[in-house]
């Protein structure tokens, strides 16, 4: 019986693979380019004519595939892979794909009694080669434990988003931050520039503050996550010290995308009566706006 079916072995899935295989399985792979199945063969898998014959057998099926709809139309078709899928087996979507797009392929296969996690996958092809991959898994724990060996091939770290659909929901919450802060890390290393900055001392002063550290693991743990608003340092100040620096660059001419929407951000604390309170009471704020 085959261990894994593997369909989509792009720059993703075909290290993916080749990780499941030298891990001891058999790896039935599909892909729509010929190059990559031809990859995929000299890893030592197996080849099939068409992710519907992949899946035959197979207790595992994986999917690494670029958007939603091509996970949907592989999968449920009509006719879909699914079909070929045996009652019991278990689905692993590791693609990016939407939220709503995860749950409608998750109640498509489970009308053949078919389980499904979703489990897309932090970091980039570096460490899709090197089988150190984070994995955002979502399904019920039960089966998460069951294929965990297989995950662990592919990835170091393993974490149980805490149901279905809360992988796919993780990534994106991930990605969001990840994409945004790529243009804001851009901005800044811009400006800094401009103003003269030598951009490697640069980068060494903001690794060692919460600009290169990232909030989430300096100050929002003794602050806002604690609901202790007192501050460390005021909204005021910080208004005070982006308006200086969006001066600079109206100056230097560098364009900034991000700086101006923030600097509205901290207004409207200002203007809620919290420019005394720590500036994580932004989260605290726009929690307060959007989920209460
Ligand atoms: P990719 O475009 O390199 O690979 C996708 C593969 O799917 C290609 O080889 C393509 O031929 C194949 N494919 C397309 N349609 C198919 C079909 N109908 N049947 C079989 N194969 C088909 O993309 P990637 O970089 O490997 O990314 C895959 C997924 O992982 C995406 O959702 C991406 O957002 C996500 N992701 C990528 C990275 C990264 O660093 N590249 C990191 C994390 C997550």
């Amino acid at each position: 019986m085959t261990d894994v079916a593997f369909i989509g072995l792009g720059a993703m899935g075909i290290a993916m693979a080749r990780n499941i295989v030298e891990g001891g399985h058999t790896v039935v792979g599909f892909d729509t380019s010929e190059a990559a199945m031809e990859q995929h063969v000299a890893n030592g898998g197996v080849s099939a004519p068409s992710a519907t014959e992949a899946v035959r057998g197979a207790k595992i099926i994986i999917t690494m595939l670029p958007i939603g709809a091509v996970v949907q139309t592989v999968l449920l078709g009509p006719p879909g892979a699914v079909e070929n899928i045996d009652a019991g087996a278990i689905v692993i979507d590791m693609s990016t794909i939407h939220p709503s797009e995860t749950d409608d392929i998750r109640d498509g296969l489970k009308a053949h009694d078919v389980r499904m996690i979703d489990a897309p996958v932090g970091r980039t092809s570096v460490q899709a080669e090197t089988g150190t991959l984070l994995i955002m898994a979502g399904g019920d724990s039960a089966d998460i434990e069951e294929v965990r060996p297989v995950l662990e091939c592919m990835g170091d770290l393993i974490i149980d988003c805490g149901g279905p659909g809360m992988g796919s929901r993780m990534k994106i919450t991930n990605n969001l931050m990840t994409t945004v802060l790529n243009v804001l890390t851009a901005e800044v290393l811009t400006l800094g520039e401009a103003t003269g900055l030598d951009r490697d001392l640069a980068i060494e002063v903001m690794s060692g503050t919460a600009a290169g550290l990232g909030h989430m693991s300096t100050t929002y743990p003794a602050k806002v996550l604690k609901d202790d608003l007192t501050p460390a340092f005021m909204i005021d100040l910080a208004r005070k010290d982006l308006g200086i620096a969006i001066e600079m660059a109206e100056k230097t001419g560098v364009p900034l995308a991000l700086a101006e929407n923030a600097d509205t951000v901290y207004a409207d604390a200002q203007s809620a009566g919290r420019g005394a309170e720590d500036w994580t009471a932004i989260y605290a704020m726009m929690r307060e706006k959007q989920i209460s």
